[in-house]
């Protein structure tokens, strides 16, 4: 067979035929979906062959698969097509977008003393891990608001290792400047990390801004329809992407065959579904706007938004996310619980990027460990409604939410 010049694809081509990238010929014939292959493991014609196997290459030059933790075809298939569609050199999967941050965060190098420079709005759960697993062994984190316009001068004052961040922060959805960030952390020799869970590839590749490592929670837009826990760590450096397959391996954290043929699956729709969710989400927070029991509303796609023109820079095909934060006019718990349990349409899901509606309270969820004072610190109120928007009739959305909104 002819070989495939995919380079040339784009992301919507390239992610609906990406298993073509895993060319599994079978005499029987070649089904078109990659079968889920769920043995723990793998037998060889003999010893010699099974000795090769524990290299990964069979002696044909095809992979070769000896025992699932260590690599499956499902997982396999999956990383290449991520390292196609982020322009990296190599991707691994692992079996939650937690597991991939604690990968990727050994993979940069840090040892007792290093300092790690992070984004002071990320998610949760992932300053939770750098306190409670990174500090405690001597490494130093510092958090700061990276999107301030002294951003160059806190780094050099820094001098970090590693700087992390995530593309847009959770739930303000302010965004950063990534093409400084890369550069100011060349200047000072620091590996750039950045979670883009909320960006996907259809909205920025953040390799192509300069960065070292690229992470995603899968569970979110990639699986895209809330039945999969999954993420991925996506590398420059075939040695880093080496190093991240040997934590993968040896702390257990892959991604099973079956996860790995489920986020495959989704990935066939993503760009779709970021299409229709970006033109819902502007839609939606064009409404909020006009709305008179909303204060503000905070989206990148709206003129108002404080980084309007740098995220119509970075973020591509004239779109700007399916998630959006607005507060309400009245801004306590109370207002807030009131509205959320009048929905009817849209769940009440502590999640993001699925096909349905979903909105979250950040104080009682993500932002749940801070005190009310921090909250007001980072701009998040106690009126503040996080709207991850589906891909349902955008006309459906509007009126639930205008049903839940006191008239
Ligand atoms: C959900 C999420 C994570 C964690 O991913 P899990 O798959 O839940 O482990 C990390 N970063 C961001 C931005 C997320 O939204």
């Amino acid at each position: 067979m002819k070989e495939l010049d995919y380079s040339s694809w784009g992301l919507d081509t390239l992610l609906v035929h990406g298993n073509k990238l895993n060319s599994v010929s079978t005499s029987s014939g070649k089904p078109t979906v990659d079968p889920i292959s769920t043995s723990t493991t793998y037998l060889h014609s003999n010893l010699e062959t099974l000795d090769q196997a524990f290299s990964g290459i069979s002696p044909s030059g095809e992979p070769a698969y000896v025992y699932a933790r260590q690599g499956n075809p499902n997982a396999q298939a999956l990383e290449k097509v991520l390292a196609h569609a982020e322009k990296g050199a190599g991707a691994v999967v692992f079996s939650s977008g937690m597991a991939a941050i604690h990968a990727a965060f050994l993979a940069s190098g840090i040892t007792p003393g290093s300092k790690i420079l992070a984004a002071q709005d990320l998610y949760g759960p992932t300053i939770g891990m750098l306190r409670t697993i990174f500090v405690p062994i001597g490494v130093e984190v510092v958090l700061h608001d990276l999107c301030s316009a002294d951003m160059n001068e806190i780094v050099k004052a820094e001098q970090p290792d590693v700087i992390y961040l995530e593309t847009l922060s959770n739930p303000l959805t302010r965004v950063i400047d990534l093409d400084a960030i890369s550069t100011i952390a060349k200047e000072v020799g620091a590996v750039s990390i950045v979670d883009s869970t909320f960006t996907t590839p259809y909205l920025v590749k953040p390799i192509e801004h300069g960065f070292d490592i690229v992470i995603h929670s899968a569970t979110k837009y990639l699986g895209g329809h809330g039945d999969s826990t999954a993420g991925a760590v996506i590398s420059t450096s075939n040695n880093v992407a080496e190093q991240l397959h040997g934590y993968a391996t040896m702390l257990g954290a892959m991604l099973s065959p079956f996860d790995s043929y489920l986020i495959t699956r989704g990935l066939k729709t993503l760009a779709l579904r970021m299409e229709r969710q970006c033109n819902n989400a502007l839609e939606i927070s064009q409404f909020l706007q006009k709305n008179k029991a909303v204060e503000h509303v905070h989206y990148p796609g709206l003129s108002s938004h404080p980084q309007h023109d740098l995220a119509s820079r970075l973020l591509m095909n004239h779109r700007y996310g399916g998630l959006l934060a607005f507060e309400l006019k009245e801004q306590n718990r109370e207002a807030a619980f009131r509205f959320m349990d009048k929905l009817q349409l849209c769940l009440p899901a502590t999640t993001l990027g699925d096909v349905y509606s979903e909105v979250s309270y950040p104080p009682i969820s993500s932002h749940r460990n801070l005190t009310m004072s921090e909250r007001n610190k980072i701009g998040i109120t106690d009126g503040c409604i996080r709207l991850s928007v589906g891909i349902e009739n955008v006309n459906d959305i509007i009126q639930d939410l205008d049903q839940a909104l006191p008239g």
